[in-house]
């Protein structure tokens, strides 16, 4: 049996309790959705007011070198790649998740010629889905996307497969792929690697470099607190960057953006990742996300994750049994990322009356309440209040209620 007091005792010595104290958490609210949006650092809003008043107000135009703007993407770029084992020039930070995926994925298929295959898993994110199937059809020369099974994508892999591209931590059951097995599975058959880090920058430990991975991308607004719609990363093997060809071709990635030439020269190396004016300051409130997560050492990050991950999971089955919630997220630690999900037919309703009480975590069609584990700013003792209230919600059937049935826009 696991009771609170024991929670709290874990609370009373745990290492990263003080970092709690540089978010803003609304009262009375449990956030398990920083998996989702992360929540607002304290000082996001002072910097990104002072970006505004100054830096825009004051310097104008001006602010483009005097305040670093341009600079901005490789600064931040080179603090995120310290987080996911990358050398500081190989990562950089721009549009958005999905952009970048494409961007990636048709420098990967540039760089396989011959090779007709994207390679992913069936129940990878849709925007990564979608996007290898529209430069497939884009490109019109017969490439295809490939979804198999997780467990099947190491012996799916062949002489046509251009490229492998996973997401590394699943969004839906936060399953976690042997990142070094499968890059390693990739290479033997001569394929590209591209993993998706969405969900596992500032989460769990990533070593980009370590395991030979040619290309990642990665989100800001999730485990990195960067702000709604924050710019997205990329990354870039060395042994890559001197061949490779991007397929959006902006004038921020050509070789002379300020000589306006007529026709495109890439930039060479990452920059030719860019495409257009970078979003100053919505970087200014990613950065400050990012700071923090460098404050906080990975090693202690995973080892409460793998612990409240664990806590929480036999939370529920020891307060909510009979009530019908199948655990879907594996219960091996080193195969989880830092989320635990449930399968429940009344998933939907149940999480809006959770939601409504205070504890916010997230529907995934079409069965799944996700919660996100967020070691920065979760306590022991919440993950105990939250069961609590689900046992609550379950027991006395409130989620059955008119109003926790409609879907509405965002789930
Ligand atoms: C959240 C997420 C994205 C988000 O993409 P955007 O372009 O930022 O909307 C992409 N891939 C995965 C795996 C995600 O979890």
């Amino acid at each position: 049996m696991i009771t609170r007091d024991q929670l709290a005792e874990l609370d009373a010595d745990d290492a990263l309790a003080p970092m709690r104290g540089r978010f803003h958490l609304p009262e009375g609210v449990i956030y398990l959705d920083g998996n989702s949006l992360g929540p607002m650092p304290k000082a996001t809003a002072a910097r990104v007011a002072e970006v505004v008043r100054q830096e825009w107000g004051e310097g104008l135009i001006r602010s483009w070198n005097d305040a670093g703007w341009m600079d901005m993407p490789f600064r931040i770029g080179g603090k995120i790649a310290r987080l996911v084992g990358a050398p500081e020039g190989n990562v950089i930070v721009a549009d958005s998740t999905s952009v970048n995926l494409f961007k990636l994925l048709g420098a990967a298929l540039a760089a396989r010629p011959g090779r007709r295959v994207i390679l992913s898993e069936r129940g990878n994110f849709p925007t990564d889905l979608y996007m290898a199937e529209g430069l497939a059809a884009l490109l019109d020369r017969g490439h295809t996307l490939r979804q198999v099974e997780a467990a099947d994508i190491a012996s799916a892999i062949d002489d046509d497969t251009a490229v492998v591209m996973l997401t590394h931590v699943n969004y839906h059951t936060g399953a976690m792929f042997d990142m070094a097995a499968i890059t390693e599975a990739a290479h033997a058959k001569g394929a590209l690697m591209l993993w998706d880090l969405a969900h596992s920058a500032g989460a769990v430990p990533v070593d980009l470099a370590g395991c030979g991975a040619d290309m990642a991308v990665g989100c800001g607004y999730k485990f990195l607190n960067g702000g709604p719609g924050a710019p997205a990363f990329l990354y870039v093997a060395e042994h890559l960057l001197p061949t490779i060809r991007f397929p959006l071709t902006g004038w921020l990635g050509h070789a002379a953006p300020f000589a306006f030439e007529g026709s495109y020269r890439p930039a060479p190396g990452i920059a030719g990742g860019f495409v257009g004016s970078p979003a100053v300051i919505s970087m200014s409130a990613l950065e400050v996300g990012i700071d923090i997560a460098l404050d906080a050492p990975i090693a202690g990050i995973r080892a409460k994750s793998i612990r409240q991950t664990a806590l929480f999971a036999e939370l529920v089955e020891q307060e909510c049994p009979g009530h019908g919630l199948v655990l879907a997220s594996p219960r091996e630690a080193a195969r989880r990322g830092s989320q635990v999900c449930f399968a429940h037919s009344e998933a939907y309703p149940i999480m809006q009356a959770l939601i409504a009480r205070g504890v916010i975590g997230d529907f995934r069609a079409p069965d799944i309440l996700r919660f996100g584990i967020t070691p920065l700013y979760l306590r022991y003792a919440d993950l105990w209040d939250a069961v609590a209230i689900l046992r609550d919600v379950l027991t006395s059937g409130e989620w059955r209620q008119e109003r926790f049935q409609t879907r509405r826009k965002v789930t």
